[in-house]
């Protein structure tokens, strides 16, 4: 059996956005029931029936989301956490900045592409992870890695990192380099499986679906994907920014090249958008757009959802 919990369903910045005035925070801050708040994009999944966990993506909410879920909640009367480990999709500030969260001498695993890894890892805020109970270990892209903590235990899980089209983490790019400097092992997908034979992916990051993508996920009885925007200009037509959205390493949830025209052809059995930014009007339950994506048979993740294959 695969638990997989939903921490936070939001892109980053999270939802409502600190700093944003736009009429979906708008609603979100003042509580309106149809705009639900979303913190920042992580799952957490367990194949051992809940006694292990390990976290897809750190965001800078974790300390709120381990609160907000008493599966992650210590479990013995000094220090202690069910949370063993990490795996990282790129270095994006939403998906490592909850590694800081995680500093207290806890043993943890971290898991990512050698290039991930080496960016954070040269960052040296980071050495408050303790070396001498954290590890850094490589998840080289095509090959199965077991995931299991620092003391060797197995959990049951296993994962494939496999290449995605996307962008290096913005506070690495590079403005003289062609793609801002951005290389293969930048943004990957997750494909994790269980020893019992349950899979699901996890793409919280993807800004086009090329043939070998579409291939991988053809079938699939359950994929999270990248739901950051409805349209590609969105940023810039709500007047928030001046990027579009595959500037910002994302397809479009709408649009001929979106990810619901994409999917169509795949049969996969449940979809569910993740990592949603604030401007997207598929937050908003009673909007159009949301009656749109659940017509066409995607669920718009949120906070607490947990799925079990
Ligand atoms: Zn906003």
């Amino acid at each position: 059996m695969l638990r997989i919990i939903v921490l936070g369903a939001g892109a980053g910045g999270g939802f409502p956005q600190w700093n944003c005035g736009c009429p979906n925070c708008g609603r979100a801050r003042a509580g309106d029931p149809q705009a639900r708040p979303a913190t920042q994009s992580s799952l957490a999944v367990s194949a051992d029936d809940g006694a292990t966990w390990y976290l897809l993506n750190a965001s800078p909410d974790l300390r709120q989301q381990i609160a907000q879920t008493p599966p992650l909640h210590p479990r013995v009367r000094g220090r202690g956490s069910p949370i063993r480990g990490v795996v990282l999709t790129n270095a994006d500030v939403d998906h490592i900045v909850g590694l800081l969260t995680m500093r207290e001498v806890q043993p943890l695993a971290i898991f990512g592409t050698p290039r991930v890894l080496q960016k954070v890892q040269a960052n040296t805020i980071f050495n408050v992870l303790d070396s001498e109970v954290v590890s850094w270990r490589p998840l080289i892209p095509g090959q199965v890695t077991e995931i299991c903590g620092l003391d060797g235990s197995p959990s049951g899980l296993s994962a494939k990192a496999f290449p995605v089209p996307g962008k290096v983490a913005l506070w690495l790019e590079d403005p003289r380099q062609e793609d801002f400097g951005s290389a293969v092992e930048d943004t990957v997908g997750l494909e994790l499986s269980s020893n019992c034979g349950k899979r699901f992916f996890y793409i919280p990051g993807c800004a086009r679906m090329p043939t070998d993508i579409a291939d991988r996920l053809r079938g699939a009885a359950l994929v999270f994907f990248d739901g950051t925007t409805y349209t590609d200009d969105e940023m810039i037509s709500c007047g928030l920014g001046s990027k579009t959205a595959s500037r910002m390493g994302h397809m479009s949830v709408s649009g001929t090249d979106g990810s619901i025209a994409s999917f169509a052809p795949l049969a996969v059995a449940r979809k569910i958008f993740v990592h949603i930014n604030n401007s997207n009007p598929i937050l908003i339950a009673d909007s159009r757009e949301r009656k749109f994506v659940e017509a066409a048979g995607w669920e718009v993740g949120s906070d607490g959802l947990e799925v079990v294959l």
